[in-house]
């Protein structure tokens, strides 16, 4: 498998994680958009999204727990933005379904 957010399950490319469980890696994004920037990626490759189903939501599920989880070490207790990009018109760069955590900051009201 060629996917770098697998690779960087498995431990062959290096990250700076933040929370791990069963299901859930996440580490710091290596170009931060926000002064807190961390990714939240399922423990199985998914493409994105778009690839969610009644056999593998507990993924996102355990995504989302975990995401209040690591706001709360973070220190993002004024709030914070959660964001998939899909596809082409999402912008999305790496094919394995991954939620990114902004905060830290006001963030900008344009959604795009
Ligand atoms: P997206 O554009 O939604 O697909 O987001 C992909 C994100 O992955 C970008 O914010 C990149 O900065 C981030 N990224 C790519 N490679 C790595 C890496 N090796 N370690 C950490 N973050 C990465
Ligand atoms: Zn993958």
């Amino acid at each position: 498998m060629s996917c770098i957010f697998c690779k960087i399950i498995n431990g062959e490319i290096p990250s700076s994680k933040v929370y791990e469980n069963e299901y859930v890696y996440a580490f710091r994004d290596i170009n931060p958009q926000a002064p807190i920037h961390v990714l939240v990626i399922p423990k199985l490759h998914l493409a994105s999204a778009d690839e969610i189903n009644a056999e593998n939501s507990v993924y996102v599920a355990k995504i989302f727990e975990a995401i209040s989880v690591i706001a709360k070490s973070e220190g993002l207790e004024n709030g914070y933005r959660v964001i998939t990009n899909v596809g082409e018109d999402g912008c999305q760069s790496v094919k394995h379904l991954h939620f990114h955590i902004l905060g830290g900051k006001k963030l900008p009201e344009n959604m795009g």
